[in-house]
């Protein structure tokens, strides 16, 4: 397996002023990369993974061997989380169609579902994320801890289910900007939140 770190879809800058472009430009280069770097240090060492792609390793976090199991789980975690993480970022898009229905349908209304997934981001303690996730075709707001993801399924995550928008809470990625005040920086997302990507996502979820 060898990663590559996909570079950001937009420039640095194009998520002011919600996201500042140091804070993308230190998040995607050195964080993201490092994320990367990382498991494929680790894996260069065990040639049976050297087919397996990285979707597929994520749900196989259980199986690994204890030695590198949460090297791998932490790293892998990381390096998918960003990538979902930046293609669902895109200024002036708005949610709509079969995603906004269900949404409707499974929270009650649109902000009613904001409220939940600001209100689970803050309950966040420590670094995480926050998710929507499809959860057997039922839309819920999860969050994990560190760099998990609901694919590592219940046992590692403590949550499951096909990610279709999902909010980095680790300090780096608003410090620069928001310092203490990560509930501005959590409503700031609904500026950036790229809906069509959700959607193509919700759409994805419904094959797995
Ligand atoms: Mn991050």
């Amino acid at each position: 397996m060898n990663l590559i770190l996909p570079s950001l879809p937009y420039k640095y800058d194009d998520m002011e002023p919600y996201i500042d472009e140091k804070t993308m430009k230190i998040h995607h280069d050195k964080h993201h990369r490092t994320y990367t770097n990382n498991v494929n240090n680790i894996l260069s060492k065990f040639p049976e993974f050297d087919n397996i792609t990285a979707d597929k390793l994520i749900t196989q976090i259980e199986n690994l061997p204890d030695n590198i199991k949460t090297l791998i789980r932490n790293n892998i975690g990381g390096y998918i989380n960003h990538n979902i993480f930046w293609k669902g970022l895109k200024i002036g898009t708005s949610l709509h169609g079969l995603l906004k229905k269900s949404i409707i349908k499974n929270f009650g209304s649109v902000e009613l579902f904001k409220e939940i997934f600001e209100n689970v981001s803050m309950s966040c303690f420590g670094s995480g994320w926050t998710w929507l996730v499809n959860q057997n075709n039922k839309l819920l707001v999860v969050k994990t801890s560190n760099q998990d993801n609901p694919m590592m399924g219940e046992f590692i995550s403590g949550t499951f289910g096909y990610p279709i928008i999902g909010l980095d809470l680790w300090e780096h990625a608003y410090y620069l900007k928001y310092q203490n005040r990560r509930q501005d920086y959590i409503v700031s997302f609904w500026n950036i939140v790229n809906w069509d990507e959700a959607s193509i996502r919700f759409g994805q979820s419904k094959n797995i």
